[in-house]
């Protein structure tokens, strides 16, 4: 037997237990579950296994459309994101798009300290980019984590604008002024959810969000 075989088990019984817990509740909760997807939300994470973000949000299954990936990038040329993106926004209609990063997040630590791993170093080379642009500010505080944090921060903003760069945001807007952008961060020593206030004059006065955007 393998020394993880037991923690490997204990989620497949966890399923069970959980199906079964379900069930009595509702015995028509799969049923329901079956028939479709209707999320209101679009969420852009982290892949960091600390932040099933159902779990500290209370949401419930069907209710957020999630894409992962190391430090919640977005990349204009990446099919595996714009295919949710496209997905998410013309046939499920999300109301809301949240980007969510996280202080303590490994992959923006590799980005301003380095790394060994050669692809995550190619994966975060804007996040580096962010760093070499608001050195002045970054350089500014002390502590290392509280600047590494900080670089989380910019870093969510700055996937956020991405974001609005593509055309499927564009006539979303155009359509019907919808979704609504949010910027996270997870603190995870706290648990709390910070909203981050974006930009939007200045991404107005760039074209990359409509004039009527609220
Ligand atoms: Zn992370």
């Amino acid at each position: 037997m393998h020394e993880h075989d037991n923690e490997y088990k204990q989620l497949l019984l966890n399923n069970t237990k959980w199906v079964e817990e379900k069930l009595s509740a509702d015995p028509d909760y799969f049923k329901l579950l079956s028939k479709g997807q209707n999320p209101p939300f679009l969420y852009i994470g982290c892949s960091d296994s600390r932040l099933p973000i159902d779990v500290f949000t209370g949401a419930n299954p069907g209710q957020i459309f999630i894409h992962r990936n190391v430090a919640n990038q977005v990349f204009l040329n990446d099919m595996n994101l714009l295919t949710v993106l496209e997905f998410a926004i013309k046939t499920l209609k999300v109301k809301h798009v949240i980007i969510c990063g996280h202080y303590d997040c490994g992959g923006i630590q590799a980005a301003y300290n380095g790394t060994d791993l050669n692809l995550v170093e190619n994966w975060t080379m804007n996040v580096r980019d962010i760093a070499m642009e608001y050195k002045k500010e970054l350089d500014a505080i002390e502590n290392i984590n509280d600047r590494i944090n900080r670089l989380s921060e910019l870093n969510v903003i700055r996937q956020l604008r991405q974001l609005c760069k593509t055309s499927i945001m564009h006539e979303a807007f155009k359509q019907n002024n919808y979704p609504q952008l949010h910027g996270w961060v997870l603190d995870i020593a706290h648990g709390k959810i910070i909203e981050l206030e974006l930009p939007v004059a200045e991404w107005k006065d760039y074209g990359l969000l409509p004039e009527n955007y609220l």
